[in-house]
């Protein structure tokens, strides 16, 4: 049964949609490799490399929303678990009235559609930071690096019977207490989405962070995941500097389920503490 966590006025639920296992040799350079390498062993070697994938079910007055939607059939069978854990929520897709992307990544919208491509939310508006559907669904895929174009066609299924309900949102946009905050470098539009809750605010961050046993304490350190690894970088040591130091709660894509607690600095990095 998912995890509900109530905070301030806000109550969130994490909805572990599987594990995906990532690889050293997707930390690029100019990160030190042997110091990378040394990171994971000390955390537990493959466990370290291995991770979760959370979505976020936000239950507003207004009706459910989610923050992200799994991966659906577009990767593995350890994944695309998101609609059976919704299920365990008795919320239903129907309910779901919009869907906050963090970022246009197959492992956070492949669960809009099922595997022929129809829509799994029959009434949900799709809500993105204007930033990153205009990358997406603006740019020519000549301006694209091939990265990029390589997954267009994912998007183009995942999508499609969604174009006459997606809403881009300016930096600040949002509605019922959640607000749109750029956090750019693993895509163009990433964006961190924040919650109020009347007390220290929740920000699901999508991907700042993907390896905990690397990038809490190396915040700098890219993977080829991220799109331009240098802002990513700058990004990600903003952030975790700004959640440190505010208090506020990360409800995080990639950090152990239920990946929902705060950050405290810890020598040169930090380190997550989950919520009790
Ligand atoms: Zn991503």
């Amino acid at each position: 049964m998912p995890r509900t966590f109530k905070i301030g006025h806000a109550e969130i639920t994490s909805l572990l949609d599987g594990d995906l296992d990532a690889a050293l040799d997707k930390v690029p350079d100019p990160v030190d490799r042997a110091a990378a390498t040394r990171l994971i062993a000390a955390a537990g070697g493959d466990k370290a490399l291995t991770m979760d994938c959370n979505a976020f079910l936000l239950h507003r007055a207004d009706g459910p929303v989610l923050i992200d939607a799994g991966t659906g059939t577009m990767m593995h069978n350890r994944l695309g678990h998101l609609h059976a854990r919704l299920a365990e929520t008795g919320v239903s897709h129907a309910d779901i009235r919009a869907i906050y992307l963090t970022h246009v990544h197959k492992d956070h919208f492949g669960g809009l559609v099922d595997d022929a491509g129809a829509a799994m939310f029959p009434n949900a508006e799709i809500v993105l930071h204007e930033v990153e559907a205009d990358f997406w669904f603006d740019t020519p895929p000549e301006y694209m690096s091939e990265r990029a174009r390589g997954t267009l066609h994912l998007n183009d299924k995942a999508f499609r019977p969604y174009l006459d309900r997606i809403r881009r949102v300016p930096e600040g946009g949002g509605e019922g207490g959640i607000a749109a905050r750029l956090a750019p470098g693993h895509t163009p539009g990433h964006t961190a989405w924040v919650i109020d809750t009347g007390d220290a605010p929740i920000i699901a961050w999508g991907d700042v962070v993907h390896l905990a046993a690397l990038h809490l304490p190396r915040p700098e350190t890219a993977m080829v995941y991220d799109l331009d690894p240098k802002t990513a970088g700058a990004t990600r040591k903003a952030m975790l500097e700004w959640v440190a130091s505010t208090g506020a709660i990360v409800a995080a894509a990639h950090l152990d389920h239920p990946g929902i607690g705060r950050l405290q600095r810890k020598d040169a990095g930090y380190s997550f503490v989950p919520l009790p």
